[in-house]
Protein backbone atom coordinates (compact mmCIF):
# COMPACT_ATOMS: atom_id res chain seq x y z
CA UNK A 1 0.00 0.00 0.00
CA UNK A 2 1.71 3.33 -1.20
CA UNK A 3 0.17 6.64 0.68
CA UNK A 4 1.03 10.29 0.41
CA UNK A 5 0.37 12.69 3.41
CA UNK A 6 0.41 16.54 2.64
CA UNK A 7 1.71 18.46 5.00
CA UNK A 8 3.52 15.26 6.15
CA UNK A 9 6.31 17.69 8.09
CA UNK A 10 3.71 18.86 10.37
CA UNK A 11 2.93 18.37 13.72
CA UNK A 12 -0.52 15.97 12.53
CA UNK A 13 1.17 14.59 9.44
CA UNK A 14 4.67 14.02 10.95
CA UNK A 15 2.59 11.78 13.32
CA UNK A 16 0.76 10.19 10.74
CA UNK A 17 3.74 9.30 8.79
CA UNK A 18 5.09 7.70 12.11
CA UNK A 19 1.96 5.46 12.33
CA UNK A 20 1.89 4.80 8.41
CA UNK A 21 5.82 3.39 8.88
CA UNK A 22 4.89 1.53 11.42
CA UNK A 23 2.41 -0.34 9.54
CA UNK A 24 5.00 -1.34 6.82
CA UNK A 25 3.39 1.63 4.40
CA UNK A 26 5.24 3.21 1.20
CA UNK A 27 4.51 7.06 2.12
CA UNK A 28 5.80 10.15 0.49
CA UNK A 29 5.72 13.30 1.87
CA UNK A 30 4.99 16.81 0.38
CA UNK A 31 5.35 19.46 2.75
CA UNK A 32 6.95 22.87 1.71
CA UNK A 33 8.81 23.41 5.53
CA UNK A 34 6.94 26.83 5.92
CA UNK A 35 5.47 25.49 9.06
CA UNK A 36 6.34 21.76 8.99
CA UNK A 37 10.00 21.15 9.74
CA UNK A 38 12.24 18.32 8.58
CA UNK A 39 13.13 17.54 12.29
CA UNK A 40 9.95 15.84 12.17
CA UNK A 41 10.23 13.56 9.60
CA UNK A 42 14.44 12.99 9.78
CA UNK A 43 14.21 9.94 11.44
CA UNK A 44 12.20 8.76 8.65
CA UNK A 45 14.60 10.24 6.01
CA UNK A 46 17.14 7.82 4.10
CA UNK A 47 15.48 4.88 4.77
CA UNK A 48 13.57 2.77 2.52
CA UNK A 49 9.82 3.32 1.94
CA UNK A 50 9.78 7.67 3.15
CA UNK A 51 10.13 9.97 -0.14
CA UNK A 52 9.69 13.56 0.86
CA UNK A 53 9.17 16.08 -1.81
CA UNK A 54 9.48 19.67 -1.03
CA UNK A 55 7.11 21.33 -2.41
CA UNK A 56 3.75 23.11 -2.57
CA UNK A 57 0.38 21.57 -2.40
CA UNK A 58 -0.33 24.76 -4.48
CA UNK A 59 2.13 23.11 -7.54
CA UNK A 60 0.14 21.43 -9.14
CA UNK A 61 1.67 19.37 -11.90
CA UNK A 62 3.48 18.40 -8.80
CA UNK A 63 0.48 17.11 -6.88
CA UNK A 64 -0.63 15.11 -9.14
CA UNK A 65 2.54 13.51 -9.93
CA UNK A 66 2.87 12.47 -6.26
CA UNK A 67 -1.63 11.12 -6.74
CA UNK A 68 -0.70 8.89 -9.73
CA UNK A 69 1.69 6.82 -7.55
CA UNK A 70 -0.24 6.19 -4.34
CA UNK A 71 -3.49 4.02 -3.48
CA UNK A 72 -4.66 6.57 -0.55
CA UNK A 73 -3.97 10.35 -0.15
CA UNK A 74 -4.30 11.95 3.02
CA UNK A 75 -4.33 15.47 3.00
CA UNK A 76 -3.27 17.66 5.53
CA UNK A 77 -1.41 20.65 4.35
CA UNK A 78 -2.57 23.50 5.24
CA UNK A 79 -1.94 27.18 6.94
CA UNK A 80 -3.19 26.24 10.33
CA UNK A 81 -3.33 28.38 13.76
CA UNK A 82 -5.37 31.32 13.93
CA UNK A 83 -2.57 33.38 14.55
CA UNK A 84 -1.07 32.88 11.22
CA UNK A 85 -4.72 33.10 9.68
CA UNK A 86 -5.28 36.94 11.65
CA UNK A 87 -1.68 37.50 10.36
CA UNK A 88 -2.15 36.59 6.86
CA UNK A 89 -5.63 35.87 5.44
CA UNK A 90 -4.95 35.70 1.88
CA UNK A 91 -2.72 33.41 2.04
CA UNK A 92 -4.31 31.28 4.18
CA UNK A 93 -7.61 31.01 1.85
CA UNK A 94 -5.74 30.61 -1.02
CA UNK A 95 -3.28 27.70 0.31
CA UNK A 96 -6.61 26.14 1.90
CA UNK A 97 -8.65 26.33 -0.74
CA UNK A 98 -6.46 26.10 -3.91
CA UNK A 99 -4.58 23.30 -2.47
CA UNK A 100 -7.25 21.14 -1.54
CA UNK A 101 -8.77 21.87 -5.06
CA UNK A 102 -5.75 20.77 -6.56
CA UNK A 103 -5.47 17.54 -4.46
CA UNK A 104 -9.22 16.36 -4.96
CA UNK A 105 -8.77 17.09 -8.60
CA UNK A 106 -5.69 14.54 -9.21
CA UNK A 107 -7.72 12.07 -6.81
CA UNK A 108 -10.62 12.39 -8.94
CA UNK A 109 -8.59 12.29 -12.30
CA UNK A 110 -6.87 9.23 -10.69
CA UNK A 111 -9.58 7.92 -8.79
CA UNK A 112 -7.75 7.56 -5.44
CA UNK A 113 -9.34 7.56 -1.77
CA UNK A 114 -8.62 10.92 -0.04
CA UNK A 115 -9.26 12.20 3.19
CA UNK A 116 -9.20 15.68 3.92
CA UNK A 117 -8.28 16.69 7.24
CA UNK A 118 -10.62 20.07 8.37
CA UNK A 119 -11.04 21.37 11.15
CA UNK A 120 -13.46 22.00 14.77
CA UNK A 121 -13.29 25.65 13.55
CA UNK A 122 -15.80 24.89 11.08
CA UNK A 123 -18.39 25.04 13.79
CA UNK A 124 -16.95 28.91 14.43
CA UNK A 125 -18.55 30.41 17.61
CA UNK A 126 -21.28 28.05 17.88
CA UNK A 127 -21.36 27.07 21.85
CA UNK A 128 -23.46 24.08 21.76
CA UNK A 129 -22.86 21.70 24.37
CA UNK A 130 -21.87 18.92 21.91
CA UNK A 131 -20.86 19.47 18.37
CA UNK A 132 -22.29 16.46 16.40
CA UNK A 133 -21.07 16.56 12.21
CA UNK A 134 -24.53 18.39 11.51
CA UNK A 135 -24.19 20.87 14.15
CA UNK A 136 -25.22 24.65 12.98
CA UNK A 137 -22.32 26.89 11.90
CA UNK A 138 -22.28 29.88 13.62
CA UNK A 139 -19.49 32.22 12.00
CA UNK A 140 -19.25 36.03 12.71
CA UNK A 141 -18.69 38.66 10.49
CA UNK A 142 -16.17 38.86 7.32
CA UNK A 143 -14.73 41.76 8.78
CA UNK A 144 -13.14 39.34 11.51
CA UNK A 145 -10.26 37.36 9.72
CA UNK A 146 -10.42 34.69 12.39
CA UNK A 147 -13.32 33.04 10.36
CA UNK A 148 -11.61 32.83 6.88
CA UNK A 149 -9.95 30.10 8.29
CA UNK A 150 -13.40 28.35 9.00
CA UNK A 151 -14.65 29.54 5.79
CA UNK A 152 -11.75 28.42 3.80
CA UNK A 153 -11.99 24.79 5.38
CA UNK A 154 -15.80 24.84 4.69
CA UNK A 155 -15.27 25.17 0.72
CA UNK A 156 -12.87 21.88 1.19
CA UNK A 157 -15.43 19.64 2.68
CA UNK A 158 -17.96 21.08 0.18
CA UNK A 159 -15.43 20.61 -2.71
CA UNK A 160 -15.45 16.92 -1.21
CA UNK A 161 -18.46 16.70 -1.26
CA UNK A 162 -18.68 17.75 -4.96
CA UNK A 163 -15.97 15.58 -6.45
CA UNK A 164 -17.97 12.49 -3.61
CA UNK A 165 -21.08 13.04 -6.07
CA UNK A 166 -19.40 12.43 -8.96
CA UNK A 167 -17.77 8.91 -7.77
CA UNK A 168 -14.84 9.88 -5.78
CA UNK A 169 -13.72 8.20 -2.52
CA UNK A 170 -13.89 10.83 -0.11
CA UNK A 171 -14.11 11.14 3.40
CA UNK A 172 -13.44 14.33 5.84
CA UNK A 173 -12.33 14.53 9.45
CA UNK A 174 -12.51 17.33 11.87
CA UNK A 175 -9.58 17.89 14.51
CA UNK A 176 -10.75 19.36 17.86
CA UNK A 177 -7.58 20.89 19.47
CA UNK A 178 -4.94 18.52 18.54
CA UNK A 179 -1.84 17.94 20.83
CA UNK A 180 1.78 16.45 21.76
CA UNK A 181 5.12 16.49 20.96
CA UNK A 182 6.64 17.99 18.11
CA UNK A 183 3.99 21.47 18.77
CA UNK A 184 5.74 24.25 17.02
CA UNK A 185 7.56 26.14 19.71
CA UNK A 186 6.76 29.33 18.49
CA UNK A 187 3.03 29.20 19.70
CA UNK A 188 1.36 30.08 16.81
CA UNK A 189 -0.13 27.02 16.31
CA UNK A 190 -1.84 25.88 19.84
CA UNK A 191 -2.20 27.37 23.52
CA UNK A 192 -0.54 24.51 24.03
CA UNK A 193 2.92 25.00 22.95
CA UNK A 194 2.50 28.67 24.35
CA UNK A 195 1.70 27.82 27.53
CA UNK A 196 4.30 24.89 27.80
CA UNK A 197 7.36 27.53 26.35
CA UNK A 198 6.14 30.21 29.11
CA UNK A 199 5.87 27.94 31.81
CA UNK A 200 9.16 26.35 30.77
CA UNK A 201 11.17 29.67 31.01
CA UNK A 202 9.19 30.90 33.80
CA UNK A 203 7.89 33.53 31.98
CA UNK A 204 4.07 35.15 32.86
CA UNK A 205 1.34 32.39 31.19
CA UNK A 206 -0.77 34.42 28.96
CA UNK A 207 -4.37 33.08 29.33
CA UNK A 208 -6.62 35.69 27.28
CA UNK A 209 -10.62 36.95 28.34
CA UNK A 210 -10.48 35.23 31.62
CA UNK A 211 -9.88 31.99 30.62
CA UNK A 212 -13.39 30.36 30.99
CA UNK A 213 -13.51 29.57 27.45
CA UNK A 214 -12.85 25.73 26.72
CA UNK A 215 -11.70 23.70 24.16
CA UNK A 216 -11.16 19.69 24.00
CA UNK A 217 -7.41 19.22 23.89
CA UNK A 218 -6.72 15.36 22.11
CA UNK A 219 -3.27 14.07 22.29
CA UNK A 220 -1.90 13.50 18.43
CA UNK A 221 -1.20 9.50 18.58
CA UNK A 222 -5.64 9.73 19.41
CA UNK A 223 -5.78 12.00 16.02
CA UNK A 224 -3.87 10.22 14.02
CA UNK A 225 -5.66 6.73 14.83
CA UNK A 226 -8.90 8.78 14.16
CA UNK A 227 -7.23 9.68 10.44
CA UNK A 228 -5.85 6.38 9.55
CA UNK A 229 -9.40 4.70 10.35
CA UNK A 230 -11.42 7.59 8.10
CA UNK A 231 -8.60 6.43 5.06
CA UNK A 232 -9.34 2.66 5.34
CA UNK A 233 -12.83 1.78 6.54
CA UNK A 234 -15.12 1.54 3.68
CA UNK A 235 -17.97 2.83 5.90
CA UNK A 236 -15.98 6.17 6.14
CA UNK A 237 -16.23 7.07 2.53
CA UNK A 238 -18.63 10.26 1.71
CA UNK A 239 -18.53 10.60 5.84
CA UNK A 240 -17.24 13.47 8.12
CA UNK A 241 -16.19 12.63 11.41
CA UNK A 242 -15.14 14.73 14.35
CA UNK A 243 -11.75 13.78 15.77
CA UNK A 244 -11.83 15.00 19.37
CA UNK A 245 -11.49 14.12 23.33
CA UNK A 246 -14.56 14.78 24.70
CA UNK A 247 -13.40 15.93 27.60
CA UNK A 248 -13.79 19.78 28.15
CA UNK A 249 -10.77 22.06 29.58
CA UNK A 250 -11.02 25.55 30.01
CA UNK A 251 -7.97 27.39 29.05
CA UNK A 252 -7.75 28.56 32.84
CA UNK A 253 -6.96 25.43 34.42
CA UNK A 254 -4.89 24.73 31.04
CA UNK A 255 -2.51 26.84 32.75
CA UNK A 256 -2.85 25.66 36.13
CA UNK A 257 -1.96 21.66 34.92
CA UNK A 258 1.31 23.28 32.52
CA UNK A 259 2.21 25.25 35.34
CA UNK A 260 1.77 22.54 37.87
CA UNK A 261 3.30 19.67 35.89
CA UNK A 262 6.52 21.97 34.46
CA UNK A 263 6.86 22.81 38.56
CA UNK A 264 7.07 26.44 37.26
CA UNK A 265 7.51 30.24 39.04
CA UNK A 266 5.62 31.58 36.27
CA UNK A 267 2.63 33.43 37.19
CA UNK A 268 -0.63 33.28 35.20
CA UNK A 269 -1.63 36.51 33.65
CA UNK A 270 -4.85 37.77 32.36
CA UNK A 271 -4.50 39.58 29.03
CA UNK A 272 -6.86 40.73 26.75
CA UNK A 273 -7.51 39.22 23.09
CA UNK A 274 -6.18 42.45 21.33
CA UNK A 275 -2.56 42.13 23.31
CA UNK A 276 -1.88 38.67 21.39
CA UNK A 277 -3.99 39.21 18.35
CA UNK A 278 -3.15 43.36 17.59
CA UNK A 279 -6.67 43.81 16.08
CA UNK A 280 -10.50 42.66 16.81
CA UNK A 281 -10.87 39.64 17.73
CA UNK A 282 -13.38 36.80 18.50
CA UNK A 283 -13.04 33.52 20.08
CA UNK A 284 -15.05 30.35 20.37
CA UNK A 285 -16.69 29.99 23.61
CA UNK A 286 -16.85 26.39 23.86
CA UNK A 287 -15.72 23.51 21.76
CA UNK A 288 -17.14 19.81 22.92
CA UNK A 289 -17.21 17.34 19.86
CA UNK A 290 -19.85 14.39 19.78
CA UNK A 291 -17.60 11.76 18.72
CA UNK A 292 -20.57 8.76 18.83
CA UNK A 293 -20.61 8.63 14.97
CA UNK A 294 -16.96 8.33 14.69
CA UNK A 295 -17.19 5.35 17.43
CA UNK A 296 -20.02 4.04 15.74
CA UNK A 297 -18.42 4.24 12.71
CA UNK A 298 -15.03 3.98 12.85
CA UNK A 299 -14.39 2.44 16.12
CA UNK A 300 -12.64 5.72 17.16
CA UNK A 301 -11.92 6.07 21.10
CA UNK A 302 -9.31 8.36 21.99
CA UNK A 303 -7.25 6.78 24.93
CA UNK A 304 -4.57 9.55 26.17
CA UNK A 305 -6.14 11.47 28.97
CA UNK A 306 -5.02 15.40 29.41
CA UNK A 307 -2.72 14.90 32.02
CA UNK A 308 -0.76 12.14 30.71
CA UNK A 309 -0.97 13.60 27.17
CA UNK A 310 0.62 17.09 29.01
CA UNK A 311 2.86 15.08 30.84
CA UNK A 312 4.78 13.42 27.62
CA UNK A 313 4.54 16.63 25.73
CA UNK A 314 5.88 18.59 28.22
CA UNK A 315 8.87 16.04 28.35
CA UNK A 316 9.74 16.90 24.73
CA UNK A 317 9.54 20.65 25.08
CA UNK A 318 11.49 20.70 27.41
CA UNK A 319 13.99 18.69 25.20
CA UNK A 320 13.53 20.31 22.08
CA UNK A 321 12.39 24.29 23.11
CA UNK A 322 15.10 26.83 22.69
CA UNK A 323 14.43 27.72 26.52
CA UNK A 324 16.61 31.15 26.70
CA UNK A 325 15.17 34.29 27.60
CA UNK A 326 15.50 35.59 23.41
CA UNK A 327 12.74 33.13 22.85
CA UNK A 328 10.11 34.38 25.47
CA UNK A 329 7.10 34.90 23.49
CA UNK A 330 6.37 37.93 22.63
CA UNK A 331 3.18 38.45 24.14
CA UNK A 332 4.76 37.66 27.45
CA UNK A 333 7.86 39.97 27.37
CA UNK A 334 5.60 42.98 27.86
CA UNK A 335 4.78 41.74 31.12
CA UNK A 336 8.66 40.76 31.55
CA UNK A 337 9.91 44.21 31.14
CA UNK A 338 9.57 44.72 34.80
CA UNK A 339 11.65 41.68 35.75
CA UNK A 340 14.23 42.31 33.28
CA UNK A 341 15.07 45.73 34.60
CA UNK A 342 15.04 44.25 38.01
CA UNK A 343 18.09 42.08 36.16
CA UNK A 344 16.64 38.83 36.23
CA UNK A 345 16.52 38.57 32.66
CA UNK A 346 18.05 39.26 29.76
CA UNK A 347 15.86 40.54 26.75
CA UNK A 348 16.17 40.50 23.03
CA UNK A 349 16.85 44.30 21.85
CA UNK A 350 13.35 45.38 20.19
CA UNK A 351 14.27 45.75 16.47
CA UNK A 352 15.56 42.09 16.73
CA UNK A 353 12.34 40.75 17.94
CA UNK A 354 10.51 42.61 15.53
CA UNK A 355 12.40 41.50 12.62
CA UNK A 356 11.88 37.88 13.79
CA UNK A 357 8.26 38.58 14.00
CA UNK A 358 7.38 39.94 10.71
CA UNK A 359 9.69 37.48 8.74
CA UNK A 360 8.00 34.31 7.79
CA UNK A 361 9.64 30.73 8.99
CA UNK A 362 11.16 29.30 6.66
CA UNK A 363 13.18 26.43 6.58
CA UNK A 364 15.43 24.83 4.46
CA UNK A 365 16.79 21.06 3.88
N1 LIG B 1 -5.03 31.37 24.27
C1 LIG B 1 -4.62 31.92 25.50
N2 LIG B 1 -3.31 32.25 25.64
C2 LIG B 1 -2.37 32.05 24.66
C3 LIG B 1 -2.80 31.48 23.44
C4 LIG B 1 -4.13 31.15 23.27
O1 LIG B 1 -5.43 32.12 26.42
O2 LIG B 1 -1.20 32.40 24.89
C5 LIG B 1 -6.45 31.03 24.12
C6 LIG B 1 -7.09 31.50 22.81
O3 LIG B 1 -7.51 32.85 22.91
C7 LIG B 1 -8.25 30.52 22.69
C8 LIG B 1 -7.67 29.22 23.26
O4 LIG B 1 -6.54 29.61 24.06
O5 LIG B 1 -9.33 30.92 23.49
C9 LIG B 1 -7.22 28.22 22.21
O6 LIG B 1 -6.38 28.89 21.31
P1 LIG B 1 -5.60 28.18 20.11
O7 LIG B 1 -4.92 29.26 19.32
O8 LIG B 1 -4.77 27.07 20.64
O9 LIG B 1 -6.69 27.47 19.19
P2 LIG B 1 -8.25 27.61 18.85
O10 LIG B 1 -8.90 26.51 19.60
O11 LIG B 1 -8.77 28.97 19.27
O12 LIG B 1 -8.30 27.39 17.38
Amino acid sequence: MKVLVTGGAGFIGSHLVDALRAQQREVWVLDNLVVGTVDSIRHHLGGEGLHFVCDSVLNAECVDKLVAEVDVVYHLAAVVGVRHIVCDPLNAILTNVRGTENVLASCARHWKRVVIASSSEIYGRSDGRRLSEEADRVLGPTSVNRWSYSASKAIDEHLAWAYHRKGLQASVVRYFNSYGPRLNENGYGSVVANFARQALLGAPITVHNGGRQTRSFTYVTDTVAGTLLAGELPEAVGEVFNLGNPTETSILSLAELVKRLTDSRSSILQVPYEDYYGQRHEDTPRRCPDISKATRLLGFAPEVMLEEGMERTIAWCRAHYHLTPRSIPAESLAYLDMESRAGSLMLQPRDERDREEHEPATQQL
